[in-house]
């Protein structure tokens, strides 16, 4: 059951390319690394971990989305920060003003 966790996390940092899927995969290894402790404590190892990993997953992903700060003035589609150009419109991308 471990292992099998633990592939499934390997798998995800693998495939993972978007901003947003770093971004929850870093949250995930945390909070499964934080759960892991947990339910060690608790005496639940895996429990723990898959608690901490669906935490962990969800606070990543909101913590990814916000990495994701850049719009097309054109279609307004949003992109990551490294993303310079929209390759839709081919214009220069502008950052949203919070
Ligand atoms: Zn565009």
């Amino acid at each position: 059951m471990k292992n099998l966790v633990l592939g499934g996390i390997i798998l995800f940092v693998l495939t993972g390319c978007t901003t947003t899927q770093k971004g929850t995969t870093a949250g995930t290894l945390g909070g499964a690394a934080l759960g892991g402790i947990i339910g060690h404590q608790s005496g639940h190892g895996g429990q723990g971990a898959a608690i901490g990993g669906a935490v962990g997953a969800l606070g990543g992903y909101i913590i990814g989305d916000k990495m994701k700060n850049k719009f097309c003035p054109v279609g307004g589609e949003v992109y990551d920060e490294e993303v310079k150009f929209c390759p839709t419109h081919g214009v220069e991308l502008k950052y949203k003003e919070e």
